[in-house]
């Protein structure tokens, strides 16, 4: 009898949560309600041979322990990429979170994602044109759409 031997994964997408501050019209995750988050202390049962994270959601910086999942996340994958994908609506919060992340983990990025150029990007296909306008308040570096942070 043959024997099996399944290849141990090395990229992970990771959605921390359904919940989102967003309305996107191509999007329905928000529309889930009846879900519960999983709590940090979950993921120190992911696999410990990943090389790329994606934490994903909804919208991550939506968690107020998004820092400590990934911390969790960095522990079980000390050498892995990990890159954390947000809509930008809250830029301060943000910046807070990955000031705190930065001292977990020193393969760091936050995925911001862009539409398009001035009205385009500012447009409400998200569900806030508000709140959009805001996230070009970020940094120029910011709406390149991709930030590597290192702690050292
Ligand atoms: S920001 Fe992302 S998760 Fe939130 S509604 Fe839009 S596409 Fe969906």
């Amino acid at each position: 009898m043959a024997s099996w031997s399944v290849p141990k994964p090395f990229d992970a997408v990771i959605a921390v949560t359904y919940r989102c501050n967003a309305r996107c019209q191509m999007c329905n995750i928000w529309q889930v309600k009846d879900h519960d988050d999983c709590q940090p202390q979950h993921y120190r049962n992911i696999p410990n041979t990943l090389r790329h994270i994606n934490i994903s959601g909804g919208e991550p910086f939506l968690r107020v322990d998004l820092p400590e999942i990934v911390r969790v996340v960095a522990e079980r994958n000390p050498t892995a990429h990990i890159l954390v994908s947000s809509n930008g609506f809250q830029p301060s919060r943000t910046v807070e979170a990955v000031r705190k992340m930065m001292g977990y983990h020193n393969k760091l990025g936050v995925g911001i994602s862009i539409d398009g150029i001035g009205a385009k990007h500012d447009g409400s296909s998200r569900g806030s044109s508000l709140r959009r306008r805001r996230t070009t308040s970020l940094p120029t570096r910011a709406r390149s759409c991709c930030l590597w942070f290192r702690s050292n």
